[in-house]
């Protein structure tokens, strides 16, 4: 069976090193935070080329922890999209204040900026993008529109680390930059764990106090905060895996040609790179109105493919009733989730996986 996604792979290629850097903690006495965490935020932060980055305990705590560090809460909207993982809208959910679903664009699949100004009220103060399956979203166009309304950004770039736009990696294009460490990301851990980037120095101290009750250095707490630090043994785990990032990266997008030029004549919706992008391919998404069935035909010839995501968050229980939609409709997002298919990608699938996910696909839409 082929997965779509094998954090086990990578373990068992990298296990000596994890090991000693697992053996390197237990070692050292300190559980929490420490040397590990401020060594991998200090490696972390020059990897995407910002200032700060404050280790937390999930993706979804980064989004949470950086809507608290620019203090929106209750009666405050934020515009994000619903074609996305269900974090992203947990997050704003999670401190009170109202998520406002935008629809996505038909190309990138990412938040579409002409049906941005159309969402914005006085309520109205930050805008989460998400850089969804490895694509950075059109940043220039949303930080444009952003600065006229004076409205933050967050970005999500829990499917995105090490991609770029326009020469500068994502989580140092806006405000603040939330990455998650899900061990199927493309930086996993073995287990969870998040990190919250920021180029203002200010933020990442409030950060630092909210990740830990409200502490500042003298442990008092300067405002209510929660519990949610980078484990010290996931940040020595990152630690060995970082370095290797981008040739995982490179990887990935030698995978995403073969599948580029094998697949395009074929009835399939592909990935499109925006250009002067560096595209991290987390997921490689096709789009099919035939899914279903392509699904089915992919598995039974043991192909796992996945799908991201079968249900738009404002159509899922607990979520639709807190958010609003936009009122352009979600027309898009609503198609997409019928469509999209999700074929294997991990930098240790072989080229002779690879083959036959094309071979599977190929003969999946000739039955069709
Ligand atoms: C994985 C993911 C998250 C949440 O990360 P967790 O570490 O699982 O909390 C948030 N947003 C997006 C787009 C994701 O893919």
């Amino acid at each position: 069976m082929i997965p779509w996604a094998s954090p086990l792979a990578q373990v068992r290629l990298r296990r000596g090193a994890i090991d000693a850097a697992v053996a390197r903690v237990f070692d050292s006495g300190t559980y929490i935070l420490g040397e590990e965490v401020a060594a991998f935020e200090q490696e972390f932060a020059a990897y995407c080329g910002v200032a700060n980055a404050v280790g937390v305990g999930s993706g979804t705590d980064a989004l949470i922890l950086a809507l608290r560090a620019l203090s929106i809460g209750p009666g405050d909207e934020v515009l994000t999209v619903s074609h996305t993982a269900v974090a992203t809208v947990a997050a704003p959910i999670a401190v009170g204040a109202t998520p406002v679903l935008v629809d996505v664009d038909r190309v990138s699949y990412t938040i579409d900026p002409s049906r941005l100004e159309q969402a914005i009220t006085k309520k109205t103060k930050a805008i989460i993008v998400v850089h969804l399956y490895g694509q950075p979203a059109s940043m220039d166009v949303i930080c444009e529109i952003a600065r006229r309304h004076r409205l933050k950004i967050i970005e999500d770039c829990a499917q995105a680390v090490g991609a770029h736009y326009r020469g500068r990696k994502v989580g140092g294009l806006a405000d603040l930059g939330c990455f998650s460490f899900y061990p199927t990301k493309n930086l996993g851990a073995i287990g969870d764990g998040g990190m919250v980037t920021t180029a203002d120095n200010e933020l990442a101290a409030r950060l630092c106090r909210l990740r830990q009750y409200g502490w500042n250095d003298s442990r008092e707490t300067q405002e209510a905060g929660l519990n949610s630090r980078l484990d010290s043994l996931q940040a020595a785990i990152l630690r060995v895996k970082l370095p290797h990032l981008d040739a995982d990266n490179a990887r990935r997008a030698a995978i995403a040609r073969m599948y580029s030029e094998a697949l395009a004549k074929l009835p399939l919706g592909l990935p499109i790179p925006r250009a002067g992008t560096g595209h991290a391919y987390h997921l490689y998404v096709v789009v099919s109105d035939a899914r279903d069935k392509l699904l089915h035909h992919l598995t039974r010839e043991g192909i796992n493919v996945g799908v991201h995501y079968p249900v738009p968050v404002h159509r899922q229980k607990g979520y639709g009733e807190r958010a609003i939609i936009s009122k352009d409709g979600l027309p898009v997002t609503e198609w997409l989730a019928g469509r999209v298919l999700s074929l294997p990608i991990f930098p240790e699938l072989t080229d002779d996986d690879v083959g036959q996910v094309i071979r599977a696909l190929s003969s999946g839409i000739s039955r069709l």
